[in-house]
């Protein structure tokens, strides 16, 4: 380069190894992965690490798929990138046709972006765009109702609807001021003792209700959940009962329902979409995560008739467009991966192992005094670790006990990775892991767990 040295680094001796990187923490060490192979991640200093958690519940048929490697290798031969504006490819319609197809009716169109944040942008601009495509127009309907103690994403859309208090505190205020936020369905801290499930749900609907008079039925636009939370509180579904309860809120004051299935979705809780086992369907629901696996960047949305009607006799212009969306290589990816699941019936695998999981977490650690919880779906679970037992005080943030049983999973002793949450409770950090296998696991992978 030339030019004078930055005056900061030019008398400086260079350390033998500097990461150019601007990571997540500045100040740790990252380990280089060489290789993933299988269920396993190979480091360059030589661990063979198991990976029950499949990175943040990304990973579903494992690493080093030669199918998915050829299906992407073979589209970035053929077209690598199409845009999308003119052109589209046949692993963009195809991938789009299966999403659609394996909702039994409930949803007419898929749109496939990079990232789950990407997606949960999309949607929320969806439906905001919804209300402006009817005849008559509703402009008025802006707002959100979200819950607290969600993750919706990092971008500031998708942060403004979270709930997630860590990762929204140093962007205050956030960009979108129309949004608010109702509890969370969370058995574990938020039933009260001797309350029936039918009255936990009634309270929260309640709440939702009154949010909903509060801010003026005619200005809300949807409320946003996810069926089981993630990254947030650590797998926590919710009280049978409460989605149908949410789902008749939002029909009887005209709001859309969003449903954030980037993390739980894609058959990580046994069916392939959350929502099948609470007798609801979304008008707009987000995927990422399971969708590709891991093996692109690869997340997107799925909008039910009603919304897709309305754009369509409307200015059929969906006012959105990414650079790389529908991008070729990740659909190709994501269709692969779809396929083996199909075929190697790993949904049945997640529902029976997944019985095994629950059972053998809450055998073995369930008396544990340091555990408070353990909850979860199919093959995604979480354990919240507590200070006593008996009020089910957190620990303070500082302990960093869920980062720091991520960390000695990774030693040599034990070698297998699971995934460290940075949920709030009541504001204070609620130390979790999450537990989140890929799909062909077996029972004796469940035993290492
Ligand atoms: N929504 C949920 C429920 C998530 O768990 C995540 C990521 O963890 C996102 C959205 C954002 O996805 P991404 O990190 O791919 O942007």
């Amino acid at each position: 380069v030339q030019g004078p040295a930055h005056p900061e680094t030019a008398d400086e001796a260079k350390p033998a190894f500097q990461s150019a990187v601007l990571h997540r923490h500045l100040a740790t060490e990252f380990f280089p992965l060489t290789r993933a192979e299988g269920n396993y991640l190979l480091l360059e200093d030589g661990r063979k690490i198991f990976d029950a958690s499949g990175g943040a519940a990304v990973g579903c048929i494992g690493w080093g798929n030669k199918r998915v490697a050829e299906a992407v290798t073979k589209q970035v031969l053929a077209a690598p990138y199409c845009a999308t504006i003119f052109y589209t490819t046949r692993a963009q319609e195809e991938l789009c046709r299966t999403l659609v197809d394996s909702t039994n009716g409930h949803m007419s169109r898929a749109y496939i972006v990079n990232s789950g944040s990407e997606a949960m942008e999309a949607a929320l601009k969806l439906a905001r765009q919804y209300f402006l495509e009817l005849d008559p127009p509703q402009p008025d309907r802006v707002r959100f109702i979200s819950r607290k103690q969600s993750y919706h994403g990092i971008t500031l859309g998708a942060l403004a609807v979270g709930g997630h208090v860590y990762r929204r505190a140093k962007f205050e205020p956030l960009l979108m001021k129309t949004v608010s936020q109702v509890s969370p369905c969370f058995e574990y801290r938020g039933k009260k003792p001797n309350e029936s499930d039918e009255e936990y749900v009634n309270r929260l609907s309640e709440e939702l209700d009154a949010e909903f008079q509060r801010v003026g039925p005619e200005t809300v636009c949807a409320f946003v959940a996810e069926p089981v939370v993630g990254a947030a509180l650590g797998c926590v579904p919710s009280v049978r009962g409460y989605f149908k309860a949410v789902r008749a809120i939002c029909d009887k004051y005209g709001a859309l329902l969003i449903l954030d299935e980037v993390m739980c979705g894609m058959g990580r809780t046994g069916t392939l979409h959350a929502w099948e086992q609470e007798g609801v369907a979304p008008d707009i629901q987000t995927i990422g995560k399971a969708l590709g696996g891991g093996y692109q960047p690869v997340a997107g949305l799925l909008a039910g008739r009603r919304v897709i009607d309305a754009i369509e006799k409307g200015t059929s212009v969906f006012v959105h467009g990414h650079t790389y969306q529908g991008h070729p290589a990740a659909c190709a990816a994501a269709l692969e991966v779809q396929r083996i699941i199909q075929e190697e019936e790993l949904l049945a695998n997640v529902r029976n192992l997944g019985a095994l999981l629950s059972r053998r977490l809450k055998e073995e650690l369930g008396d544990h005094p340091n555990v408070g919880n353990i909850r979860g779906r199919g093959f995604f679970w979480g354990i919240e670790f507590v200070a006593d037992k008996t009020t089910a005080a957190p620990f303070p943030p500082e302990a960093h006990v869920a980062m720091d049983i991520c960390e000695l999973g990774l030693a040599d002793e034990y070698s297998i990775n699971v995934y460290p949450g940075t949920g709030t409770v009541d504001g204070v950090q609620g130390d979790h892991i999450i537990i989140s296998p890929p799909f062909n696991v077996t029972s004796s992978d469940i035993e290492l767990i």
